[in-house]
């Protein structure tokens, strides 16, 4: 039987659960913030970790800098209900400290298999943890608004528990090619008027970016 992009995702954040991916940040959160949106999205947008706002709500992007991300996004003429919205650590750290490495590498094995699923053309990092995620040594002053095409190596080493075996007929290792673009972190342009404006400039990007990627896929 085959199963939904939401299915598979509903799946996937039950494993966060069961495995008890970072106890530690699960203790002090009010609940998971896995994650948002159209399960069949051409577009991912990536945060670091959720705040006051999202673990209260359990949807990530729902405070003030969500409220920008919804702006920029309708700037382009796009909803929210349209793209695909997550985090890298998806339980909020207490005080919204960064997140630690270890934190990070705990939930990249669930986002990789988030974007497995989607399947997305356009990846967007938002801010320098989930940029670095994906592009190593990413300097996001210089590399903002450049587009890259990465091959993901995803492995399923995520240890499920359960018995569910919806996401266990694949080879063990999958390439998934996917455009990357680095942007600055919505909450920036909080603090700074010009950063607001080089956001917007990057985000008129996306639709010339996306339509380049459809062309090249066909
Ligand atoms: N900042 C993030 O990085 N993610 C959210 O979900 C909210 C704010």
């Amino acid at each position: 039987m085959k199963h939904s992009n939401q299915q598979l995702l509903d799946r996937i954040k039950a494993d966060i659960i069961e495995n008890n991916v970072c106890p530690n940040l699960a203790e002090t959160a009010t609940q998971l913030v896995f994650g948002d949106g159209n399960a069949e999205a051409d577009i991912v947008f990536i945060g670091e970790a959720p705040g006051k706002k999202e673990d209260q709500d359990g949807l990530p992007f729902v405070g003030a800098s969500g409220k920008f991300l919804a702006e920029m996004l309708a700037s382009i003429h796009l909803k929210r209900e349209q793209v695909y919205i997550t985090n890298i650590v998806k339980y909020r750290p207490p005080s919204n400290r960064d997140p630690s490495p270890e934190e990070k590498l705990a939930f990249l094995p669930y986002l990789q298999n988030q974007l497995e699923v989607i399947r997305p053309l356009l990846v967007v990092t938002l801010g320098r943890h989930s940029g670095v995620a994906f592009i190593p040594g990413l300097k996001i002053s210089d590399d903002h608004g450049q587009p890259k095409r990465l091959r993901l190596r995803i492995s399923d080493n995520v240890d499920r528990k359960s018995e569910d075996t919806i996401l266990d007929n694949r080879s063990s290792i999958t390439e998934l090619s996917v455009v990357i673009l680095p942007l600055y972190h919505p909450a920036a342009a909080l603090y700074n008027g010009s950063m607001r404006q080089t956001l917007l400039d990057d985000f008129g990007l996306i639709p010339e970016i996306l339509n380049k990627i459809r062309k090249e896929n066909n």
